[in-house]
């Protein structure tokens, strides 16, 4: 039996700018109704440390109230709510123009101290279980992902999971790499493309069997050509997020380099439900059942951002097919009942 999840980053854009309706609660809304009419499990990784801030702000209150209202909705739903968290927040300040100055000393919580992170992990699982538990009491803050996908160096931010109490992270996608002047990450070596493993204490990518050490979820990638990145889809995506990354890229870089760097290598294309064409998801989920047509659990991981869900058509369309085609195959569940099957939690 396979086991689909979806997974939600939750979330303004990552340089402090852009509307809590229109890139959380309205898109978020749209895609439970989605999930719901199919039976389909949604994940929200809440990225908490925007929250936290925002609250102390006036002007914002009313709509972390909202936000709020929207976990614990989802929660009562069945679907399930866990820790995404961008340290670049906890300092962020409102600038004059209604966007907020964000901290990039603090940009990856990998490269916080061991104490500070520790903190920041503290609040972010007590702000979740605080509110979900008003839900279900037995709610539980057991899964992280990291802010930009940042968890290199290992050895701190695994260590600061662990003595919070988080069991499983999900924010390995094989053959991603970033090396931005705030994040770093390196990912070709990561243990699976797929399948989760116990991680090493001190690196992420290395497989470690060990009852409790961390466990990754990784999110489902395969490798694809420059060409066969290039959708409609894609390109409509590139034109909306210019000017609202996250103020990392490098100054100065040759542009001919960059792009015969970027035709020559293959890329991650991750299982995102927002920007894969419907098309492309069929054939990535044909090509999962073919990985394992009979496996006894195999959670696949699929991400999404509730800023980039703007074609509901294709996610309906996904859980047509999964339902027509894989109804006897494929399952819908969240993070915390697949981690309750491992015995995760
Ligand atoms: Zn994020």
């Amino acid at each position: 039996m396979i086991v689909l999840m979806f997974t939600l980053d939750y979330e303004i854009y990552g340089n402090g700018t852009g509307s809590i309706e229109d890139l959380i609660v309205g898109p978020t809304e749209r895609l439970l109704a989605i999930a719901d009419e199919f039976g389909a499990k949604v994940t929200v990784f809440a990225e908490v440390a925007e929250f936290m801030t925002m609250k102390e702000s006036h002007s914002c209150r009313a709509a972390i109230e909202k936000v709020e209202a929207q976990m614990a909705s989802a929660m009562a739903r069945g679907h399930d709510v866990q820790l995404h968290f961008h340290p670049q927040w906890m300092n962020a300040r409102p600038g004059s123009d209604g966007r907020w100055l964000l901290d990039y000393s603090e940009y990856s919580m990998a490269h916080l101290p061991f104490g500070k992170a520790v903190e920041y992990l503290r609040r972010g699982k007590a702000y979740l279980e605080e509110l979900l538990q008003r839900v279900d009491p037995d709610y539980v803050c057991s899964a992280f992902r990291a802010g930009n996908w940042c968890m290199v160096p290992s050895g701190n931010i695994l260590r600061a999971l662990k003595t919070v109490g988080i069991k499983a992270d999900s924010s390995v996608f094989k053959w991603g790499k970033e090396q931005g002047p705030h994040a770093f990450y390196n990912y070709d070596d990561a243990y699976s493309s797929f399948m989760p493993w116990p991680v090493d204490p001190e690196d992420i990518n290395r497989r470690n069997d060990g009852a409790d050490h961390i466990l990754e979820i990784p999110i489902y990638t395969e490798r694809a050509t420059f060409f066969s990145m290039i959708t409609r889809k894609r390109l409509a995506f590139k034109r909306l997020s210019t000017g609202t990354r996250n103020d990392v890229n490098p100054e100065g870089r040759n542009a001919l380099r960059v792009l015969l760097n970027a035709v020559c290598r293959l890329h991650p294309k991750k299982l995102d439900f927002c920007k894969l064409t419907l098309p492309e998801m069929k054939k990535m989920l044909d090509r999962v059942i073919a990985k394992d047509p009979y496996g006894s659990l195999l959670p696949i991981c699929s991400i999404g951002h509730s800023k980039e869900f703007r074609f509901e058509d294709d996610f309906r369309g996904l859980l047509e097919y999964v339902n027509r085609r894989y109804k006897d195959i494929i399952q819908f569940k969240t993070f915390s009942q697949v981690l309750k099957e491992l015995k995760r939690q």
